[in-house]
Parts: C-alpha cells; sequence; structure tokens
C-alpha cells in the first residue's frame, strides 16, 4: 500500500486456522466485508479478504503508522514459522511475544483442560470454571513437593512438569523451609477470576506437605491446621456475596500470613503449619443496606435464615419462622446454593467452623444476634410527626420493640438516638429533629457499622484462635522462630463505566502491586542477564511512582479528599475542582473537560473516570456520636465492646465539632478518615511484603458466562494488560525484544552459515555451553555485522548478545534471520 495519506491503521489480529494468531493492517473495510493486509504470510505480503467473521475474531486498535516505511507493519511481530501453533507451557519461550501470540497460546491451553501457564516467574491461572479434579489430588500435592522441594538434582525440574498453582506454593515453601527466606504469594485478578480459590488451593498444599513427611502431628497442631483452613470458608461466609460477576465474591481483601515452625526446616526441609494471621481491607459495608435485584447481600444472611427454627428459637425468637422475604436487607432470591451447598447446608459448616474456633455457647448466640440485630434494623420504618412535617416517629412499633429487646437497650434511648442528633455549639449542647428519611438513614448507617464491627471482631477471634504465639504446641520444645508464608487475595484493577470511590481505593492498591511488581520484575530480569554473564546497561523501565504520587503523595488526591472531608461546607463539586486545579500539572491527571464531578486518571492499566459524588460521605465513613454511644451501651457483648470509646461523652461530642471547625481538624483528625486508615494498612502491607520473596500468580477469568472451554479474546487481552503481563515482558524485552537458547541458534541458522562459509558445521555441535557461545558469536557476528550500530559515545552496538546459554536479539535482528533463512 503506497497510499500515505492515511497514516493511520487499524492493526487487527487475524485468528485463522491456518495461521492461528497474526498481526495483520485493516486495509478496507466495505459492509461486512473486511480485507486485511498480512505482513509475510505465508512468505510474502499478501491480501486476505475475511468475511465478517473477522470483526469477532479481531482485536483492532488504532496504532499510528506513520513511523513505518509506506505505512506497512514492522514485520517483527509476525512468526512466519508457525511458532504459534505449539504451546508453551513457559511463554518466555515463545520467539515472538506479543498479545496475540500470548492469547493463542493460553486459549490452546485452556481448552486442553489446562490452567496453568508460566511467563518466567509468574504465573497465569485461567479459570477453567469446571474442577479439574485429577490436578488436585494429594498424588499431585505430593508430585510437586517432590520435584520442587526435595529434589536436589541440578536440573530445573520446571523443565519436565507442567506448571501448576502448586508449583508457586511448593517454591514458596522451599523459599522458606530451606532458605530461610520470608515468603509472599500474590493472587490479582478481577472479580471471577479464581484468586479466592487459588488462595485455598496454596493453602492446603502448605498444609499437607510437612503431614506428608513426618508422623502426624500432634493433637493440638492438627485442631490448629484444621482451624487455619477452615478460617477461610468461615471469613467468606460473611464476607462474600453473590454479585452478577461471581457468585461467590469476596467483598473484601485479605492478606493471610502462613506461620511455620521453622525448627523442622533445615534439617528435613519441611516446616510445620503452627498458625496464622489474617489482615482484612475494605469490606463492602453497604451492600448490608443494598444490593441490586440479580445480587445478594452477604451470604451468612440467607444461612442464618436458612437454619432450622430450634435453632433460630436459641438465637432469638424474632427468627421463628421467618423467611428470606420477612427482612428488607435480604429479600427473594432465585439462588439458594453456592458452590453446590445450600444455604442451610453451609449454616452448618459454619457453625461448626465456629465451634472449632471456640465461637460457641454464648459467643456464637452474641455473634448471631449482631447479624439478627442488622436484620431488625433493615425493618424499621419512619413517619413524619402528625404536627412536624420535620420530626420523625418510629413507623413500626412491633419492629421496634423488637429490636430495643435484642439489642438490649431502652426504647427511649434508642428512638432518641435514630431520631435526633445532639452537637456542641459555642459551649451548649444543641439537638435537632431528623425528618424521616434521615432517620431511616441513621438506621441503615448504624446496621453497616454494626456489621462491619462485627466482621472485624470475628477476624480478630479468628486471629487469636489461629495465631502460633497462642496456639501452637511444638513437638520438640519452643519453636526458634516461625517463617511467614504470606497469601494475598486482593480486588483486581477496576474500570467500570461509572467509577466511584470504592474503584479508586482498589486502583489505588493496585498501583502499589503493580510498582512492587515491576521492581521484581525488573530484578529479575538483571538477574538473569547476570546469570547469562551480559551487561545490562540498557534496560529501561516505566514505573508508576508518579501516578502513586498524584494519589497518596503530600498534597494529592487523598490529601485534599481528607481537607475536604473536614470542611463544614465540603462538597464534591469543591473537591472535584481542587483536584482538577491544584493537581494540574501531574501527567497522569487527564484534564480534558469533563463535567465538574468527574476526574480521570491514567492509571498504569489505562485511563479511569472517577465520579467523585460518594467520594466525601464515603471517606468520612464516621457515625454520628449519638448513634455511637447508644449502640456501645447494648447488652450485646460484641456491640459494646466494638462500639466503646475510650474518650467521656463530652471530648466525643467536641470531637464532632472539630470536624466542623477546620483549623482544630487539621491537627487531630485527619487520621479518622477511610483513606488514611486504608493508606496506613496498604504501607504497613508493601512493608511487610518488601521482607518476603514475592511470587506472583495473576488470574484470569476466560468468559462472563463463567463456562468452562469458553475464552473470549477482547476481555482477556484486557486482563493481560491490566495484570501487567505485557507489560512486564515488555520490560524483560526491552534491551532484546527475542533470545533463543544457543542450541537452537546453532541448529536453525547453520545452513546459513554453511553457505556462507565460515568453519564447517561440524564443529558446531559442540555440547560445551563455552563452546556453543562461541560459535554463535562467530556465526552471528558475521551473518548480522550489517545490523552492527554505534551508541553516542561511539561505541559498537551489536545487534545481539550471546549468553551463557541464550542468546539475545535487538529489535529487527532475528527477524532478519528468519527471513533470510526463507529465502535461502
Ligand atoms: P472475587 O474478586 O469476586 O472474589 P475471585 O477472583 O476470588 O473473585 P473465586 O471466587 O476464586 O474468584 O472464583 C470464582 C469461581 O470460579 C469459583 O466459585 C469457582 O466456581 C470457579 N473457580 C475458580 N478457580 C477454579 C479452579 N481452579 N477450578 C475450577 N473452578 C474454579
Ligand atoms: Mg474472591
Amino acid at each position: 500500500n503506497n497510499n500515505n495519506d492515511n497514516q493511520k491503521w487499524t492493526a487487527v489480529y487475524v485468528y485463522s486456522d491456518v495461521a492461528a494468531w497474526i498481526p495483520a493492517a485493516l486495509v478496507k473495510q466495505e459492509g461486512t466485508n473486511a480485507w486485511v493486509m498480512v505482513p509475510n504470510f505465508p512468505n510474502e505480503q499478501s491480501m486476505m479478504q475475511v468475511d465478517e467473521k473477522w470483526k469477532k475474531n479481531a482485536l483492532t486498535e488504532m496504532i499510528d503508522t506513520s513511523g513505518y516505511e509506506n505505512g506497512i507493519l514492522p514485520l517483527q511481530n509476525v512468526d512466519q514459522h508457525k511458532g504459534h501453533l505449539c504451546e508453551w507451557g513457559d511463554m518466555v519461550g515463545l520467539p515472538y511475544l506479543h498479545e496475540a501470540a500470548i492469547l493463542y497460546n493460553l486459549k490452546k491451553r485452556h481448552l486442553e483442560e489446562k490452567p496453568y501457564t508460566r511467563t518466567g516467574d509468574i504465573m497465569i491461572a485461567l479459570n477453567p470454571y469446571q474442577w479439574l479434579t485429577e490436578l488436585y489430588t494429594n498424588e499431585t500435592r505430593m508430585l510437586y513437593a517432590q520435584e520442587l522441594i526435595w529434589n536436589v538434582s541440578d536440573k530445573d525440574p520446571r523443565e519436565h512438569l507442567e506448571p501448576h498453582v502448586y508449583e508457586v506454593a511448593a517454591l514458596s515453601y522451599k523459599g522458606m523451609a530451606v532458605d530461610g527466606l520470608d515468603q509472599s504469594v500474590l493472587v490479582s485478578g478481577e472479580s471471577g477470576a479464581g484468586k479466592t480459590e487459588t488462595v485455598k488451593l496454596c493453602m492446603n498444599f502448605v498444609a499437607s506437605v510437612h503431614d506428608t513427611t513426618t508422623a502426624a502431628a500432634s493433637g493440638t497442631n492438627n485442631t490448629i491446621v484444621q482451624r487455619i483452613l477452615d478460617s477461610a470458608p468461615m471469613l467468606e461466609a460473611f464476607g462474600n456475596a453473590k454479585t452478577r460477576r461471581n457468585d461467590n465474591s469476596s467483598r473484601f481483601g485479605k492478606y493471610t500470613q502462613l506461620q511455620l515452625d521453622r525448627s523442622f526446616s533445615f534439617a528435613q526441609a519441611s516446616a510445620q503449619l503452627a498458625g496464622s494471621k489474617n489482615e482484612v481491607y475494605l469490606l463492602e459495608k453497604n451492600r448490608v443496606v443494598s444490593h441490586a435485584t440479580e445480587e445478594r447481600t452477604f451470604h451468612i444472611f440467607y444461612q442464618l435464615l436458612a437454619a432450622p427454627d430450634t435453632v433460630k428459637q436459641s438465637i432469638w425468637e424474632g427468627l421463628v419462622g421467618t423467611t428470606n422475604e420477612s427482612f428488607a436487607y435480604v429479600g427473594p432470591t432465585t439462588c439458594d446454593s453456592i458452590e453446590g451447598k445450600t444455604d442451610g447446608e453451609r449454616f452448618e459448616l459454619v457453625t461448626k467452623a465456629l465451634n472449632l474456633l471456640g465461637i460457641q455457647g454464648g459467643s456464637f448466640v452474641t455473634l448471631m444476634r449482631c447479624i439478627s440485630i442488622v436484620l431488625q434494623l433493615g425493618n424499621i420504618g419512619f413517619q413524619p410527626l402528625p404536627d412536624n412535617e420535620d420530626a420523625a416517629q418510629i413507623a413500626t412499633i412491633p419492629e421496634f420493640e423488637a429490636l430495643a429487646e435484642l439489642m438490649g437497650i431502652s426504647q427511649e434511648d434508642l428512638t432518641a438516638a435514630l431520631t435526633k442528633r445532639t452537637f456542641l455549639a459555642r459551649g451548649e449542647l444543641m439537638t435537632v429533629l431528623l425528618k424521616a428519611d434521615q432517620a431511616k438513614d441513621s438506621c441503615h448507617a448504624l446496621a453497616k457499622e454494626i456489621y462491619g464491627q462485627a466482621f472485624l471482631w470475628l477476624v480478630k477471634e479468628i486471629n487469636a484462635a489461629t495465631c502460633a504465639e497462642n496456639n501452637y504446641k511444638p513437638d520438640g520444645g519452643a519453636p526458634s522462630s516461625f517463617g511467614i508464608i504470606g497469601l494475598l487475595d486482593i480486588f483486581g484493577f477496576e474500570s467500570f463505566d461509572t467509577n466511584q470511590f470504592e474503584q479508586i481505593c482498589i486502583n489505588y492498591a493496585n498501583e502499589k502491586l503493580q510498582q512492587k511488581f515491576t521492581e521484581d520484575i525488573f530484578r529479575s530480569v538483571q538477574k538473569e542477564y547476570e546469570e547469562e554473564g551480559l551487561n545490562l546497561a540498557d534496560i529501561a523501565y516505566d514505573d508508576n511512582s508518579a501516578i502513586l504520587k498524584l494519589i497518596e503523595g503530600r498534597g494529592g488526591i487523598l490529601d485534599l479528599l481528607n481537607e475536604e472531608c473536614m470542611l463544614p461546607k465540603s462538597n464534591p463539586i469543591n473537591f472535584t475542582k481542587k483536584v482538577r486545579t491544584q493537581l494540574s500539572s501531574s501527567p497522569h491527571l487527564d484534564m480534558t473537560p469533563l463535567d465538574h464531578v468527574t476526574f480521570r486518571i491514567k492509571h498504569y492499566a489505562g485511563p479511569v473516570e472517577y465520579l467523585t459524588e460518594n467520594f466525601i460521605e464515603l471517606n468520612r465513613d464516621s457515625l454520628p456520636a449519638d448513634l455511637k454511644r447508644c449502640a456501645s451501651s447494648s447488652t450485646n457483648a460484641i456491640i459494646a465492646q466494638e462500639f466503646k470509646e475510650p474518650q467521656e461523652t463530652r471530648d466525643e461530642l467536641e470531637g464532632s465539632m472539630q470536624r466542623t471547625n477546620p483549623k482544630r481538624a487539621k491537627s487531630g483528625m485527619t487520621n479518622e478518615t477511610l483513606s488514611s486508615r486504608y493508606r496506613t494498612q496498604l504501607s504497613d502491607l508493601m512493608k511487610d511484603l518488601r521482607k518476603t520473596q514475592s511470587r506472583y500468580i495473576r488470574c484470569i477469568k476466560p468468559n462472563t458466562l463463567k463456562k468452562a472451554k469458553t475464552l473470549e479474546h477482547q476481555t482477556t487481552v484486557e486482563q493481560l494488560r491490566y495484570a501487567g503481563i505485557i507489560a512486564g515482558i515488555t520490560i524483560s524485552r526491552s534491551a532484546f525484544p527475542n533470545r533463543l537458547p544457543n542450541t537452537t541458534v546453532l541448529a536453525r541458522y547453520k545452513t546459513m552459515w554453511d553457505k556462507k562459509k565460515f568453519p564447517s558445521s561440524s564443529q558446531i555441535n559442540d555440547s560445551d555451553d563455552e563452546k556453543r557461545r562461541a560459535d554463535c558469536i562467530a556465526m552471528l557476528t558475521g551473518l548480522l555485522e550489517h545490523m552492527t550500530t554505534r551508541d553516542k559515545s561511539g561505541k559498537e552496538v551489536k545487534a545481539f548478545v550471546a549468553g551463557k546459554t541464550k542468546t539475545y536479539f535487538r529489535g529487527g535482528a532475528l527477524e532478519f534471520l528468519q527471513s533470510q533463512r526463507l529465502n535461502a
């Protein structure tokens, strides 16, 4: 195509039976037909006419081709040798790496029921949406443990082992037990991608390794292991819910540190699982009071309501005879089982697991009463007073009476807390009456807070019952220290049509993790080059610290938000204006005119537009002092304990005053917003993670239908981008986009070499690494001589570098060799 007028072409990756994925250029489109140019396929540039199916099978992307000669795409992405047709368990081996090639490879494996694929040290896990039971047997666990933990041969067992989540778990285990380094496994991916299941598989692996090598652990220690394993599904009952995207969606982030008794490890490369600690992030409390019709609120509500009446009676008689429809916060649902178990069956399992943790008898009833209180709060209605529209009274008297009794709070106190606000003004206590809808909002706020606090209480209880310090009794005296394997199951990057406060929090965490990810990849590339004996002067990579600075830095978005939250007349428009004016110099804030409650951040994974309407309210995340005080007087021990504040009432009222006084607020109150707590949590998490050796599992959701053996192209590629897989590969290939083992280089280009005639090919098949390297250098220096360039300082830069076992090619070099070989 010599037409230079139109410099922008659409790059199309065509999926064809013959060529698999190849990048091509869309040349012309007429109605449902399109002409694409497929460079060098089969052997020369050819035009292929494809029918409308191309749309379905193509990934299109506008690219600027102005830099290319005659608008022709560079050939480096095209595999003329059907490289894509074979399958790669480790994609680092792919001779050509681009999105289409990765996608092709993953799809092929997915259809063959191989969910796991490596790219170097990163494990990609495609959700199979069917339990491939033979992948998760005891034998499989043993195999990976044998090969990866106890195998002492020089050969890397990964050369013959299929990639597996157990591989990551086994390497972490070995790193901890043998090398003595704390470990972490960072699992990421979008909702439904399989993070939670992956983490549980890792946990089971770690729990079972020790038992398979030594006599079964002593009774006490068995109980701890069981508690640790049970704590995961138990937290799911309270923190997971059915959403459109996942029937068992975690509505909170979780970092579980498994503690292992190191005193076993050095002798036997085996360490007893001794305890665990959980840290949780951002429970979606709002789900307590509302959920979309096709979704559900947290599982525990349905489970409790599915319990037999005898159990309900023992908790609270108000539950007897009730169904989901009896409670406004629950309501009808078409779904009564998750992952093959009904809500009733789950309730039994949860009860058992709670018992094992020591939450039984009285404390079990107290916890379930918290859940009942939340349910009942949803059923309280208000109406305006007959003589005053601006004041509210309870409209549902029997429900309210039952609630007051259940909470153990007098009806007067509870009414006052729900329908009035007290505050200090000029040293005097003032009371304002709430309107009916405001009083209803008070109920919602209280319900959310009680649920949130009960959840945190449960996490604390689990930690107390599972942490090694309290519970573990070493078989042979006190353990010297505990090794850690941390498992992070945290929400992946999100970009929806409407993105709000939750999304910025989630994406902020992902930026933090991405920063660590790029550092780690960079380090591993550095290590590889060092092992290959290469000089790595020219590896450069983009880091995302500027985006993080924009969000969490001094005077950044979170600071501006916290300041706004302190103002008496805060509002989203002012906040947005401040972001857009005060942070205008950041290249990562998109200044394209938007409406006045929107700004756009250019994240590492792509731009996201945030609607700021709910930022201030959600960031404040505070319950009015009246409600807090009232709740703290409850006879329910969990509520009383979790709502108890150290300050005296008056101090507390002054606290709410401070919120209306920005000058005073600046000093003391800044720490109290949700984002500042979260910022501290994330910074602690990063500190913890930096003390560990991290491994990455990137979970990918192959389709939105939750169906086995189905892979949607576009959404899968987007996830690969979000997961930083493409970016990671770009870093590792920035200086040398292609690499081949020296043995392959010699075998493949030998014939060309012979033609040019230098040393005879008999010299080439040497078995010695060093000789092979020398042969590669001699051969490629001859073949690629014309591609040698000079750097700024005039130093010679060859088109390849031969390392100990692999040759690395600069852009264009391998393509040149391939085309020469074709023409030969
Ligand atoms: P969320 O962010 O919503 O919590 P998630 O990434 O944690 O999502 P999971 O709950 O782990 O996703 O997985 C979603 C569903 O996918 C599971 O309930 C299960 O049905 C299926 N699934 C996940 N992993 C596997 C697997 N390894 N084998 C078979 N099915 C799986
Ligand atoms: Mg999950």
